[in-house]
């Protein structure tokens, strides 16, 4: 491990302009940079850094961090390797720390380490077999080539060979050293009732399957049999080394040219990534025969935003494929579908077609994802009325998923043509799934403003201001990194009655409040960072900055990164009070307009509570108290309501 104070070191030294001005030209724009965003294509520059909060963030994109954030993502490296990369940009030492790890430790590494040097050799083992034996030349060889796949291809992803029969390759890894408890382990061997090992893979041409940095984790296998009876492709089971569902195939050949197209093209399975290859087009992975995870859709994600999904024509495999597809909508890339006519895949039709037509083809045919899926269930469902129903349902979830407001517009309109419907029926339905999506990950303010509209008095502020309860919880937090430290006056009454003006922080002030309220976030990103600040408090030394712009945390880090770089994005909140330009002189206002909501909606989470026990009370004298207490929240309500965050303690 890199030391602690080696890493201060880097952090103080390296200046995020002088970091990222070895990559793109920036020009001086007021107190910032702009330039040319590296992680997507852009003609006008939105590409932001500013050297004095040691940030950058691009505006068209979302992409932010400090320097070491940008390294990390540009150049594709571990957060150890990029501050490496810094250390040597500026001559710093490093200071590594060689911490003695633990038994259980040493022994996981061990056995992790076992099971890559048995893959390593049975990788290389097949491969022998395949081009040094007469057996693996004429039939498993000659089955690659008649496949069309060149030598070149056949070297570079290292397919191989494991000769038919019980136990060839256990029997050469036995007299080559290896033990029985990795052959098993790695799932390249099997036991049988009787004890005995055999071959996992006989008879089989093997793809080895590669992680990220190129070395063999699992491996695949076809059979050169014609027996329908016989599975036609076996892999290796789950092990230490090979989690299923974090790899795709093909991606250590494949990140430099996802990078580079940006573009990811996602296919079936091994062969047709090998085709697609040898044809020039290199940003392919597969999924290997499993639907697609989100890990999977977020390692791609390191490399592009968007993906193309390359399918053979069988509708059925399509329709199936649907939810992972949503799944790739979740996390905000962009997807395309493409069909391949007639009876092709991508492995067939890559072999009739060079680099340039299969690009040209893709570009021509691929359609939008929410496009091709209202098409292809709008042909099903023609004329009937229910039918139609669930799929106006099922296309309106999937435009729900897409997290930019404006390309949800755009699709809800071309959807309506679509399906010729009104544009407003499927706008409703969208506002209903994305309420109730709402609901599930937020603290349900509106579902208790039902629960007890009767008792409640109507609100004077406009619905929306109370109910984003995130946008509340990151306005608190925001106006606390930017103002915590500036000087808050405060008027107290002393024992003797005598008022008194005694001079704090704005961010002990806020803090105390919460405090005192009882008040929690909902947010777990905004609650860690409020205890954070709590702890610093009790030390009474409150937290800069820097504190959460270099956090171990990464979504503490690029939360706080990222209200920094949009200092008034999400303060369309308190835009109708105050104005952003003298948010500073209205300070006073600006505290007490976020005390206020955080505190409307703590009072009618209590109100809400306390009606839940009225429904279920069954003494009279209970009920009496709890008619008194609700009454009496009320009461507070509506003052805070007319004092607007005024000094009111609601305990
Ligand atoms: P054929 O020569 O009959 O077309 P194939 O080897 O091309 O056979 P397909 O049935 O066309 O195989 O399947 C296409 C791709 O899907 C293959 O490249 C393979 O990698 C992948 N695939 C199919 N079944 C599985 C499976 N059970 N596990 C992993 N991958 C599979
Ligand atoms: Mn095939």
């Amino acid at each position: 491990m890199i030391k602690k104070e080696t890493i201060d070191t880097i952090l103080q030294t390296a200046r995020i302009e002088e970091v990222i001005s070895d990559f793109v030209s920036l020009k001086r724009r007021g107190a910032n940079l702009l330039g040319l965003c590296p992680f997507h294509n852009e003609k006008t520059p939105s590409f932001t850094v500013s050297p004095s909060k040691g940030i950058y963030k691009c505006f068209g994109c979302g992409a932010a961090g400090n320097s070491v954030n940008f390294v990390m993502d540009h150049e594709h490296l571990t957060y150890p390797e990029a501050l490496k990369y810094l250390a040597k940009k500026y001559q710093i030492e490093i200071e590594e720390t060689y911490d003695k790890p633990g038994i259980e430790e040493q022994h996981a590494q061990n056995e992790k380490e076992s099971l890559f040097v048995v893959s390593s050799y049975a990788a290389k083992w097949f491969s022998d077999q395949l081009w040094n034996t007469d057996e693996g030349r004429s039939i498993a060889l000659g089955y690659f080539r008649e496949r069309g796949f060149t030598d070149d291809s056949i070297k570079k992803f290292e397919l191989g060979f494991n000769p038919d029969g019980w136990d060839v390759f256990v029997q050469a890894a036995f007299k080559d050293g290896y033990k029985e408890e990795y052959l098993i382990k790695s799932g390249l061997c099997i036991k049988n009732d009787k004890g005995k090992l055999f071959d996992r893979f006989a008879g089989r041409v093997i793809f080895p399957v590669h992680n990220l940095s190129g070395r063999v984790i699992a491996f695949g296998g076809r059979t050169l049999k014609t027996d329908k009876k016989v599975a036609k492709y076996i892999n290796s089971p789950e092990t230490d080394i090979y989690h299923k569902s974090n790899v795709l195939y093909g991606m250590y050949f494949a990140k430099k040219a996802i990078s580079r197209e940006d573009n990811c093209y996602l296919v079936e399975g091994y062969t047709d990534v090998i085709s697609l290859h040898q044809a020039g087009i290199e940003n392919v992975v597969a999924s290997s025969g499993t639907s697609l995870t989100t890990e999977q859709i977020k390692q791609i994600k390191r490399y592009t935003q968007h993906i193309t999904i390359l399918y053979d024509g069988d509708a059925a495999g399509i329709k199936a494929s649907f939810r992972g597809i949503d799944m790739i909508l979740e996390q905000g890339l962009s997807v395309k579908v493409l069909l391949f006519p007639n009876g092709d895949d991508p492995d067939s039709f890559a072999r009739r077609h060079s680099a340039e037509e299969i690009k040209a083809f893709v570009k021509a045919n691929a359609k939008d994802f929410i496009r091709f899926k209202t098409s292809l269930l709008f042909e099903e469902t023609k004329e009937d009325p229910i039918k139609k129903a669930e799929l106006v349902k099922d296309i309106v979830q999937s435009i729900s998923l897409i997290a930019d407001g404006i390309t949800r517009s755009v699709y809800i309109r071309e959807c309506a043509v679509l399906l010729n419907m009104d544009e407003q029926a499927l706008l409703n339905e969208l506002n209903r799934i994305r309420r109730n999506a709402l609901k599930k990950n937020t603290n349900d303010v509106q579902t208790i403003e039902n629960q007890t509209a009767d008792l409640i008095v109507p609100l004077e502020q406009p619905r929306e201001e109370i109910l984003s309860d995130i946008y509340v919880e990151r306005e608190v937090i925001r106006v606390l990194i930017n103002y915590s430290h500036s000087p808050k006056k405060l008027e107290v009454e002393g024992e003797d009655g005598e008022k008194q003006i005694i001079e704090t922080t704005v961010g002990a002030y806020l803090l105390h409040c919460l405090e005192e309220d009882g008040i929690i976030f909902q947010d777990k990103v905004c609650n860690q960072i409020l205890e954070i600040y709590k702890e610093h408090l009790e030390k009474d030394q409150l937290p800069n900055e820097s504190v959460f712009i270099h956090h171990t945390d990464e979504n503490i880090r690029k939360f706080v990164i990222d209200l920094l770089a949009n200092p008034y994005q999400l303060s369309d909140w308190s835009r109708h009070r105050i104005s952003v330009n003298t948010e500073q002189n209205d300070l006073d206002r600006l505290v007490n307009g976020v005390l206020y909501s955080m505190k409307i909606r703590r009072i009618m989470q209590l109100i809400a509570e306390n009606q839940q026990k009225l429904k279920e009370v069954k003494d009279d004298a209970m009920l009496e108290e709890l008619l008194k207490e609700q009454k009496q929240l009320q009461i507070i309500k509506s003052q805070l309501s007319l004092m607007n965050g005024g000094r009111i303690v609601l305990k």
